[in-house]
């Protein structure tokens, strides 16, 4: 049976880690894959997370089954993390996901049910998964102009105008914050003009979180979220605590519904876990047993918060070296955008042969679409990497 498959097209970004294990100079850059990492290369547990871990591991004397929506006291906290403590419980529901990616898929499997031809608007550029993920789950997917490479700027109106022209009951995917791949992001009138337009056209909004914490601040991070769920009758979030929890191999994330009301919240909740059952039946425990206990616990909480602004100040420094280091080294302007610019990404600008030239004459390795993991900078090494990066150019 198997004789009829072709071969997976290899995943770029797997494969990117791949050459770069596999390169022996010593002076090499990673750049490429999307993770946290400190001055020291390291993706480290965070402290409140490994004490939590350490009381789960005394405390726990059961591991028998939770059921569908997982656990229900992280499902709570991550509702108010996402929506702000003033969130409305009663039309809000949500169910703990495998990752990020799960609470994406959940989200989408309940839309396919909701609304059949659904299809789904994305942002072009976006995380590249998103497509096969709602393709996946059966939706149709279109896409609306983001970003000016040319700028590094958010293509604002040509945005509104492509999301002007979809139907009622449409989706439009919004990255809550911090844009994968481009680091460009709405600023607050901008949030306010999409939730009007959401709302005059009867767009249903479904905001991605996977980085709360990693631009302006948390509660800064969600605050397009938190305006268009003050304005819109129905909305749905994936979020993630991959990155900001850095539990990434754990798989924690939580798929949420905003309803009119709470007896539609109630049916759509079901019908939500009705899709997991058919999936994988229930989410892994530990991680969201141990973000629980940090997000419920003020002393573990405030912990938290301390090492994730930690995180949040070095990559905004980092932005500022670099773009500072390019402006020297290139003395033109070109690259500023990257200090304006938040989250784990920026998209450079360069094209797949420049990336390449990087890689092979200088070991530093980035996506080929030019977007670089800012906490990979070498803080020691912002003036050689930036003359490299100017060396490339035409
Ligand atoms: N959405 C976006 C935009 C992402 O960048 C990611 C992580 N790369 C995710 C969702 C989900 O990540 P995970 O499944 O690892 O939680």
């Amino acid at each position: 049976m198997f004789e009829t498959l072709q071969p997976a097209p290899a995943d770029k970004i797997i494969a990117l880690i791949g050459l770069y294990r596999a390169d022996p100079r010593p002076g090499k850059i990673d750049l490429g894959v999307g993770v946290y990492k400190d001055r020291d290369g390291k993706t480290p547990v965070m402290r409140a997370l490994r004490e939590a871990e350490k009381r789960l591991l005394q405390g726990q004397d059961t591991k028998t089954y939770l059921g569908l929506p997982g656990d229900t006291g992280f499902n709570t906290a991550m509702v108010k993390l996402a929506f702000g403590p003033a969130a409305d419980m009663t039309r809000i529901r949500a169910a703990q996901a495998p990752g990020g990616s799960g609470a994406l898929r959940l989200v989408a499997e309940l839309l396919k049910r909701t609304r059949s031809d659904a299809t789904v608007w994305l942002s072009d550029p976006t995380w590249p998964n998103h497509p096969p993920v709602m393709r996946g789950a059966g939706l149709k997917v279109r896409d609306y102009p983001y970003f000016d490479a040319a700028s590094g700027a958010v293509r604002f109106d040509d945005m509104l105008a492509a999301l002007g022209t979809a139907e009622a009951g449409d989706i439009v995917l919004l990255h809550g914050c911090c844009h994968n791949p481009t680091g460009a992001n709405l600023d607050a009138a901008q949030w306010a003009k999409v939730t009007d337009l959401v709302v005059e056209r009867g767009l249903l909004p479904f905001v991605d979180i996977a980085y709360q914490g990693f631009g302006e601040g948390l509660d800064a991070d969600a605050a397009g979220l938190r305006l268009l769920a003050s304005k819109v009758p129905e909305m749905v979030v994936a979020s993630s605590c991959s990155k900001n929890f850095a539990v990434y191999r754990d798989r924690v994330g939580a798929a949420m519904i905003l309803a009119r009301n709470s007896a539609e919240a109630d049916v759509a909740m079901s019908q939500m876990l009705a899709a997991a059952r058919a999936m994988y039946s229930m989410p892994p425990d530990h991680g969201a047993a141990a973000v629980r206990m940090v997000l419920e616990d003020d002393g573990l909480r405030a912990d938290w918060e301390a090492e994730l602004e930690e995180m949040r100040l070095r990559m905004l420094r980092l932005r500022v070296q670099f773009a500072d280091a390019l402006r020297r080294q290139s003395n033109s302007d070109r690259f500023d955008f990257i200090a304006s610019h938040r989250g784990m990404f920026s998209r450079l600008g360069l094209t797949e042969a420049q990336v390449e030239r990087l890689r092979a004459e200088y070991g530093v390795y980035m996506v080929g679409d030019s977007r670089i993991n800012v906490a990979g900078l070498p803080e020691d090494g912002m003036d050689d990497l930036a003359k490299a990066v100017v060396s490339v150019l035409d």
